[in-house]
């Protein structure tokens, strides 16, 4: 397999050129095209001043222009600064600062967003793209850029340092300059720690990346090159999307079918049905939202043959209801996270599985489960996971004491230590306990909000649960319950604990229940415990 990122596009589009690459509502692009305008786009950028190391910020969500701009930013030797389009303008003030982008390329929806904080960032100059454009591309149609001032749309002429990306791109003619990409440099910068404290850029080698691309597809057996269509849900701005919908579907040469918000159900279900989708990787909330929406029953899913569920834990029930709905697709659970480019655990695809497990270390993965004083512990009890790999990260973007925390050497291999508390039985397989950070103390018991969560979710009417830490007089902290429930159902507050007291000790047992209409997520449709928490603290204090 090359060793860079642009490498293997261009590998792919040399043997596959006429296979598509790219569906998005209907309108395919091939690898040749991708590859072609991936190229276009470096040489642009070059022409615009973008130099190798560089870089640029891209706020786009599934869509042909997030590829083309992952691979053409790469190609100029630039770094990608995947930024969420959730973002707010003082989170992505944030980001463009920290990372010192001079080149966004944005979704024109988005655009408004940055209009807010142009002049208080290094943004020299922005490429701006409507959904509009990839449809009619490239009939040269091209939309106005249009952005959203004092309630009304406007339009913004394209001038100065606002451009349309797929202008800029269709106008190119030359190649672009050669430049020295090697495996080691920094390809991408991946924001972590959004959810758990201030967000800092992991960088992510071009080595990293392909290694964990090339890893996913051994672990996944039986691929078929060229001839896999791939469910691309899951955002590719989110490193878990990136690495198990894009990159590994380059890497096989598979046709990605595009979806721009995850939370469409309704179209995630039409895209997998038209396309006959083969792989679907996911995470554990949107499975469970298409076994439980009413509209599913309506589709055939069975083309569907190998999913990887990952971010989160994966209920059992959630694995075999949608197992049931696809007639027979292997859902199997994961592990990663962002510093691990992301994926080092997977169960066996196609081997045996061992369910509530994350499975085995992926090849050339090695992992340890540590206990505080940096000791391996013995087979079965609970301590600090430890990963080693070719995909872990060369450190956090200019926060070397922060890299110092999670990345130490010890017998000769570079350990990352991941904040999440597992287990390890003698076959190998790894469980996840939970994460370190969002243990509940309660009276000095040790409560993981997971498995609290797992009691919840057991219930008939409960579609989506958490369970977080409240300060609590006596006890230190206890735990609150936050829950989204089926449509259509209703249940008291009194029946959950009682529900939950049936299966859990008292002291694990939710002080505190609260109902929403549907919990908060971030864009990689996680659920956000810690925003629960600290609202929920908020209303106590
Ligand atoms: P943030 O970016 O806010 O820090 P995050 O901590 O969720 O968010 P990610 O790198 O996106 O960062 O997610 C990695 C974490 O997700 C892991 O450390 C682990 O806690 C959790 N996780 C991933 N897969 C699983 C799984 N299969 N079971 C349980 N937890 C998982």
């Amino acid at each position: 397999t090359p060793h860079t990122l642009p490498a293997l596009l261009q590998r792919t589009a040399q043997e596959y050129p006429k296979h598509t690459a790219l569906t998005f509502i209907g309108a395919r692009t091939s690898y040749a095209t991708l590859f072609k305008q991936a190229q276009q786009l470096a040489a642009a950028l070059q022409k615009m001043g973008v130099k190798p190391g560089d870089r640029v910020s891209v706020m786009l969500p599934n869509c042909p222009q997030f590829v083309i701009s992952f691979f053409g930013v790469l190609s100029a030797g630039a770094v990608v600064v995947n930024t969420s389009p959730l973002y707010t303008p003082h989170e992505l003030e944030h980001q463009l600062n920290d990372s010192g982008s001079e080149t966004l390329i944005i979704m024109d929806m988005f655009y408004p967003r940055y209009l807010e904080i142009q002049g208080r960032v290094p943004v020299k100059r922005v490429l701006v793209t409507g959904i509009q454009d990839a449809l009619s591309f490239p009939k040269n149609k091209l939309y106005p850029i249009k952005a959203r001032k004092d309630g009304t749309w406007v339009e913004v002429k394209p001038q100065g340092h606002v451009l349309n990306l797929m202008k800029v791109i269709d106008s190119q003619t030359a190649y672009p300059a050669a430049v020295d990409i090697q495996p080691q440099d920094v390809a991408l910068l991946q924001y972590t720690g959004g959810t758990t404290g201030v967000p800092k850029g992991a960088m992510l080698t071009h080595q990293n990346l392909v290694a964990n691309a090339e890893q996913s597809r051994l672990w996944m057996g039986d691929l078929r090159v060229g001839q896999e269509t791939t469910l691309a849900a899951i955002p590719f701005f989110h490193v878990y999307g990136m690495t198990v919908a894009m990159n590994l579907s380059v890497l096989m040469a598979a046709n990605m079918v595009l979806i721009p918000n995850a939370r469409d159900i309704k179209m995630v279900l039409s895209e997998i049905q038209k396309s006959k989708a083969t792989l679907f990787p996911g995470v554990p909330t949107l499975y469970n939202a298409i076994n439980n929406h009413p509209d599913t029953p309506r589709y055939d899913l069975s083309s569907i043959r190998a999913c990887i569920s990952g971010s989160a834990p994966l209920l059992l029930e959630t694995a075999h209801k949608f197992k049931w709905i696809t007639k027979g697709a292997n859902l199997v659970e994961g592990y990663g996270l962002t510093e691990s480019s992301p994926v080092t655990h997977v169960n066996p695809i196609f081997g045996e599985q061992q369910e509530g497990s994350i499975g085995l270390p992926l090849p050339g993965v090695d992992a340890l489960i540590m206990d505080d004083d940096g000791q391996p512990v013995p087979v079965g009890e609970r301590g600090e996971l430890w990963v080693s790999g070719p995909q872990v990260m060369k450190g956090y973007w200019q926060r070397p004491d922060e890299t110092a925390r999670v990345i130490v050497d010890k017998d000769g291999k570079r350990w990352l230590k991941t904040g999440d508390i597992a287990t390890m039985d003698e076959r190998g397989f790894f469980r996840i306990v939970d994460r370190k950070k969002d243990l509940i103390i309660a009276g000095g018991y040790n409560i993981y909000p997971r498995e609290v969560e797992e009691v919840l979710m057991m219930h008939p009417a409960v579609l989506e649960a958490a369970a977080v830490g409240v300060p609590d007089e006596y006890r230190g902290e206890s735990v609150h319950a936050v829950l989204a429930l089926k449509p259509g159902q209703t249940v008291t507050e009194q029946e959950i604990r009682d529900f939950c007291r049936a299966e859990l000790s008292a002291y694990k047992v939710p002080r505190s229940v609260e109902f929403r209409e549907e919990l908060p997520k971030t864009a990689a449709l996680k659920i956000l415990r810690r925003q629960l928490a600290d609202e929920a603290r908020e209303r106590i204090l």
